[in-house]
């Protein structure tokens, strides 16, 4: 079969997948919400990351044996930040959605103090840290990641989400080289609708959040344009010291392409760094085809990197489910306990209504 052959037998498979995983979703989304373990089922082990609101603990699970991250968020921390309705956002997406490219959660449970987050330990580390490690990558192995978030955002855009925090430090990389996405701390259910508020990494900020015009899933397909710019130059499209300068470069989309570019890349970045959104593509009308039928995605194969059946072009060397060479260690995690429940009202309910009525702060 031609690449053009695949690439409509492709559309037609991801689109029943699609749906199949939207009714999957929409049935677990405002389902009840047990909680599934307790902190004495874990060893804990190191910490491997810090978020914005929370630590990633490495741990270890008493029972089955297996290795898991715990992210350990402090309900007062959650609640002086104004981080609930984005928090209840993460914990419900991350247990409800379904995808190889997506991280999930295994287990909820929340003690006195804090909220536990436990999702399986995704152990070859940050894209972040292997691209700072190759300088850039080849347009190879980008189109192999691309491809990935590619799918990941058709699916989530699919059920209505807008993920917004797209960048190398979210994207991790599993044993056989293939990608998770994790951090969906700023994920929205906005169906149809638009959303105004100001959330995101400044390198990778859409023209539109920064000019608080109200947005939709547009604000993806900018990151995933400035993604790609970065896997293949090591470097992002906008950088200034100075945030103000960062935002003007960005409104105006003043960049440069490295030399080492290929034609089809430049034409492909181009069309998505585009500040006037009936030019960008992803959100044109052909949606994502648009992206998907772009000659540098010509060799692409789309079903078979979505069935986890293309040979990575790079595998992490890892020695073992537990290793964590490729994380940084940051120390032994200290708990604060208390004798009382804190915020017991506000985190008794993970209701995902709140999220599509209220406002974000
Ligand atoms: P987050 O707060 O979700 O952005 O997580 C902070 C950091 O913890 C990430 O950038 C990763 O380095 C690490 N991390 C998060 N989730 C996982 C996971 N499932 N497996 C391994 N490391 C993780």
């Amino acid at each position: 079969m031609g690449d053009e052959g695949k690439l409509q037998k492709h559309y037609a498979t991801f689109d029943v997948f699609l749906r199949k995983g939207k009714a999957k979703f929409d049935a677990k989304i405002n389902g009840d919400f047990p909680t599934t373990a307790k902190m004495e089922d874990f060893k804990q082990m190191q910490t491997l990351g810090t978020g914005t609101f929370g630590k990633v603990v490495l741990c270890q699970h008493k029972a089955n044996e297996k290795f898991y991250a715990m992210k350990i968020m402090e309900k007062a921390n959650i609640i002086r930040t104004r981080q609930l309705v984005h928090t209840i956002a993460e914990i419900r997406c991350m247990d409800s959605f379904s995808f190889p490219f997506l991280v999930n959660m295994e287990f909820f449970f929340k003690n006195n103090v804090y909220i536990f987050i436990v999702m399986p330990f995704v152990n070859g580390g940050e894209m972040f840290y292997h691209l700072r490690a190759a300088k850039k990558f080849d347009e190879t192995l980008c189109k192999f990641y691309a491809a990935q978030v590619v799918m990941a955002f058709e699916y989530m855009h699919y059920l209505g989400i807008v993920y917004r925090d797209l960048k190398p430090e979210n994207i991790l990389i599993d044993i056989e080289g293939y990608l998770k996405i994790t951090d969906f701390g700023f994920c929205k259910r906005i169906n149809s609708q638009r959303t105004y508020t100001l959330c995101g990494t400044p390198e990778y900020l859409a023209p539109e959040i920064i000019l608080s015009q109200g947005y939709n899933h547009s604000v993806d397909w900018w990151s995933f344009g400035v993604l790609v710019f970065e896997m293949a130059a090591g470097y992002p499209p906008f950088y200034a010291k100075d945030p103000m300068k960062l935002y003007e470069k960005i409104v105006s989309a003043k960049y440069v392409f490295p030399t080492n570019f290929s034609k089809p890349l430049k034409n492909l970045i181009t069309n998505i760094l585009q500040v006037d959104r009936t030019k960008r593509y992803g959100i044109l009308k052909a949606g994502v085809k648009d992206i998907k039928s772009h000659e540098w995605f010509k060799s692409v194969d789309f079903d078979k990197i979505l069935g986890r059946k293309a040979k990575a072009p790079f595998k992490p060397s890892i020695n073992g489910e537990e290793d964590t060479k490729f994380f940084d260690n940051y120390g032994d995690v200290k708990l604060r306990t208390s004798s009382k429940c804190e915020y017991e009202e506000e985190f008794k309910n993970f209701a995902i209504q709140t999220l599509e009525d209220s406002q974000e702060s």
